[in-house]
């Protein structure tokens, strides 16, 4: 069993993005800027939001943080939005979701000019993606794809099980999967809420990415020998050892599955970084004008 060590190569991609921005910068151009929108005062947003800003300065990057009140009309919100969207020093946004209630996502992010959409998930960028034509990739997705590409994981040919249907990991995992190119190449099931026979088909997979949101939900009989688990999960649980009252589990149960597992990714330390450095990747391109890392 080999860990995915997601600071490692999160960090691998932050020492090569640093590298071309300071390039940018010898050459006098554009600064990358990444804009980001953060509503209300959801603890698992606001840390999120704080590693982005934070990692935008580690590789040189500016960033700009919009905070808002929960309360903020939705109105005042799109306002916003177009305002970054007219501003030329703003080379990507993001909105970290989920937003309040009242507030209306889809419309939010139908509102972000798609060439500064780096999270990927304006209707046009993800009808690019489908088509396999240069785009912003979803940041998780595309992390998952830098993080096989980079332990050279064979892929092709592989059976990969998605577990969670979601517009931002599970649905654009499935497609990357199955795309014809490297990683991609294998045959996906995607499965959900609905799904039947979960573990039969989980014990089919080569490939697992699990995308719930349930604590410990994939468990060692539901994997294969040997198979590839792919840990997207952040569930926060009560835990009075910690000074923050909770501590980080993913979807799998780590200690049992790990050890069938020929690769696994931790949490923390796994996906959620590789969200990050994708997400820098899509910003980078951004600025320089030319969309999508990997099509
Ligand atoms: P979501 O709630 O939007 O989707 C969950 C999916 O799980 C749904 O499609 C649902 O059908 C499926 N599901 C629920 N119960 C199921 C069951 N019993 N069997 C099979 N499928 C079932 O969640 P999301 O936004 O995709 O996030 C999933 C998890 O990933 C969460 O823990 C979230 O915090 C985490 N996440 C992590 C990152 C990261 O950077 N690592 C990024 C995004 C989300």
């Amino acid at each position: 069993m080999q860990i995915l060590d997601g600071k490692l190569v999160s960090a691998a991609i932050k020492a090569e993005l640093a590298e071309q921005v300071a390039q940018l910068k010898a050459e006098g151009k554009k600064t990358p800027h990444l804009a980001a929108i953060l509503v209300g005062n959801n603890g698992a947003s606001e840390t999120y939001v704080a590693s982005k800003v934070k990692s935008c300065a580690e590789i040189g990057f500016n960033s700009t943080l919009l905070r808002f009140d929960e309360h903020i009309s939705e109105k005042h919100l799109l306002d916003h939005i177009t305002s970054l969207n007219e501003n030329a020093d703003i080379d990507g946004i993001l909105v970290q979701l989920p937003l309040p209630k009242h507030i209306n996502e889809e419309l939010v992010i139908n509102n972000i000019d798609p060439s500064k959409d780096v999270d990927g998930f304006h209707p046009m960028n993800v009808g690019k993606m489908v088509s396999g034509l240069p785009t912003f990739i979803p940041a998780t997705p595309y992390g998952i794809m830098l993080m096989l590409e980079h332990y050279n994981i064979e892929t092709k040919g592989k059976h990969a099980v998605v577990i969670g249907r979601s517009h931002i990991v599970g649905t654009p995992m499935s497609i990357l999967l199955s795309r014809n190119s490297n990683p991609g190449n294998c045959t996906v099931t995607l499965t959900h809420s609905q799904t039947k026979n979960l573990k039969e088909l989980c014990l089919q997979a080569d490939i697992i990415v699990a995308a719930i949101g349930k604590p410990g939900f994939v468990t060692a009989d539901m994997v294969k020998e040997g198979a590839v688990i792919i840990d997207v999960g952040i569930n926060r649980i009560a835990d009075e050892t910690k000074k923050s009252g909770f501590r980080l589990v993913g979807d799998v149960k780590f200690d049992e599955v790990a050890p069938k597992s020929s690769y696994i990714t931790p949490v923390p330390g796994g996906v959620g970084l590789m969200t990050i450095a994708a997400l820098l990747k899509n910003t980078y391109h951004a600025a320089i004008g030319q969309k999508g890392g990997m099509n």
